[in-house]
């Protein structure tokens, strides 16, 4: 298949190129010391994380500690209002720890301990990040870095707790406007400055040359597992695949399984509360093409040309850009960037708990939405939803906030 002379028949070998670009998005913006400590990692993904031992090993990892496969299952009640719809769900929520994010940390962790690193360091948000990379840590044995802001320190306490549950030293950030941010700014200096020891790893894909690139990888088994999965289930593949998109880990993950097939995918990005500048993150609906955190994406920007500020309902959407095989995929058609806003997503978070029996998370929920919101226009066909975590985290703010549906 062929999108403005760009071959999905051997998508992965050509994207991203040598120096990490996807057409003119992604790259590698960062200092000089950062750059030396990243090409090493680039280096030892090339040929340690290219070997068949690092990937039997991963292989044993999922199936024996994450629970993979996932299953994929048939959403009959939901479905039945419709005559002619089915929906189905990818079941991320199943992973340990409740999301798809184990699925490139437990990657990043194998790398390190391959690289003979004792640490890893990270930041995080909302702590989902934190928590899945903590895990990874405790597993493998290594010492384990989480940069978070004071105000999300405050905010997540829950998450922090796990983070030391699981032994992972939880470090407050007090510069700036002590979020998000600033962690990542903390996390890459002290990266800068222990990288002998140390390896960085994202929380999605986004971030420098090869970051992008490796955790799609990591992903590619959802996609993987998926597509077969659905051919066996329904002797055809889905008419379309929907999964929401903060940084667009999920996403990429599944969408990676169907790229060279004739099938429409639809990345969802939060509209929040309307579609001033401040009050969504919809980075690919709305943004510029612009650079952060190390990369060349598409980016919502404030006057000045900075990051502006974002919001969504769920904080694992909450992020100015998203990764840049997005931005391209975007830029020549092959992948639908759509939105949702709060309230659309708050119903599908009590529909599929009332009408299937699972509780979504916030993040997933923007994607069954649009699903639900596809079925009533097109009111034909096959979809498939990457349920990317399940809602437990979620459920205290829904209540507090919306009540009881
Ligand atoms: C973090 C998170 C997301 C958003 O991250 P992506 O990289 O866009 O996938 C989505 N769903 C869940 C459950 C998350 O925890």
């Amino acid at each position: 298949m062929k999108y403005q002379n760009v071959n999905f028949n051997n998508y992965f070998a050509n994207y991203p190129d040598a120096n990490g670009y996807f057409g003119k998005y992604g790259g590698s913006y960062i200092p000089q010391d950062l750059q030396k400590a990243i090409d090493e990692v680039n280096i030892a993904y090339q040929t340690i994380g290219q070997s068949s031992a690092f990937n039997e090993e991963l292989q044993r990892i999922r199936k024996e500690f994450q629970g993979r496969p996932t299953p994929i299952t048939h959403l009959k009640r939901l479905s039945s209002q419709f005559d002619d719809i089915n929906l189905f769900v990818k079941r991320e929520d199943l992973n340990h720890t409740g999301a798809h994010k184990i699925n490139h940390c437990m990657g990043e962790a194998l790398l390190a301990r391959s690289m003979g690193k004792t640490k890893l360091i990270a930041e995080t948000g909302a702590g989902q990040h934190g928590v899945a990379l903590a895990t990874a840590a405790a597993y493998f044995g290594l010492k384990c870095d989480i940069y978070m802001g004071a105000v999300d320190v405050k905010k997540q306490a829950p998450n922090v707790a796990r983070m030391k549950i699981l032994g992972a030293n939880v470090i407050e950030v007090n510069e700036g406007s002590a979020s998000l941010k600033e962690a990542v700014d903390a996390a890459f200096k002290a990266y800068s400055q222990e990288y002998d020891n140390a390896i960085y790893c994202i929380g999605s894909v986004v971030g420098p040359h090869p970051f992008p690139m490796m955790v799609r990888d990591f992903q590619k088994i959802v996609g993987i597992e998926a597509r077969e999965q659905f051919l066996t289930m329904n002797n055809c593949l889905p008419d379309a695949v929907i999964a929401c998109v903060g940084g667009g880990s999920n996403a990429i993950g599944i969408f990676s399984g169907f790229l060279n097939d004739d099938v429409e995918l639809f990345g969802i990005e939060p509209l929040g509360k309307g579609k001033q500048l401040g009050q969504h993150a919809a980075s690919l609906a709305y943004g510029q093409e612009g650079i952060m955190h190390g990369f060349n994406s598409l980016m919502l920007k404030d006057q000045d040309g900075n990051p502006a500020p974002v919001y969504s309902i769920a904080s694992g959407l909450d992020y100015p850009s998203s990764g840049p095989e997005h931005a391209f995929l975007h830029d020549i058609g092959r992948v639908k960037y759509d939105v949702i806003n709060d309230y659309e997503t708050i119903d599908a978070f009590f529909e599929l708990s009332r009408k299937e029996g699972i509780i979504p998370a916030i993040e997933s929920s923007h994607a069954v939405a649009y699903a639900i919101k596809l079925a009533k226009i097109q009111k034909k066909g096959n979809f498939l939803i990457n349920l990317s975590g399940r809602g437990d985290k979620d459920i205290d703010h829904i209540i507090a906030t919306y009540g009881i549906r």
